[in-house]
């Protein structure tokens, strides 16, 4: 991937990053993304749902966290955009829409896939 690019990508995660640590500051105070989530209180299920919903954001965020760093690991290395499974050049444009992404469409595509076919059998 060109030099360019890649400054654009870790400005990119950097910025998600960023905006990740504030909604997670949020989150700890009650604030935040959750509130827009569900305007109506009659929404939200019992105080013990709520925590749960709380506990289960905290770990998106925190697992989505990691996936940043390791994204930010793969620019550093320069394996960034490279496919993990079949070794091909990740689309830019997906990775404009998935930066943390590790496989090219077409792995996810059969990926996906084969997640499908395991659910049903
Ligand atoms: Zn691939």
């Amino acid at each position: 991937m060109r030099q360019r690019n890649l400054t654009t990508f870790r400005k990119l995660l950097h910025e998600r990053r960023q905006e990740l640590m504030s909604e997670a500051l949020g989150t700890m105070h009650g604030m935040g993304e959750t509130r827009e989530q569900f305007p109506d209180p009659t929404d939200r299920a019992s105080l013990e749902g709520n925590r749960n919903l709380t506990l289960r954001i905290r770990d998106r965020e925190r697992k989505l966290l990691s996936k940043i760093d390791e994204a930010l690991g793969r620019i550093d290395d320069g394996t960034y955009g490279v496919c993990e499974e079949c070794g091909g050049q990740i689309g830019i444009e997906r990775l404009k829409a998935r930066p943390v992404t590790t496989l090219c469409i077409e792995c996810k595509s059969s990926q996906e896939a084969e997640e499908r076919r395991r659910q049903f059998s």
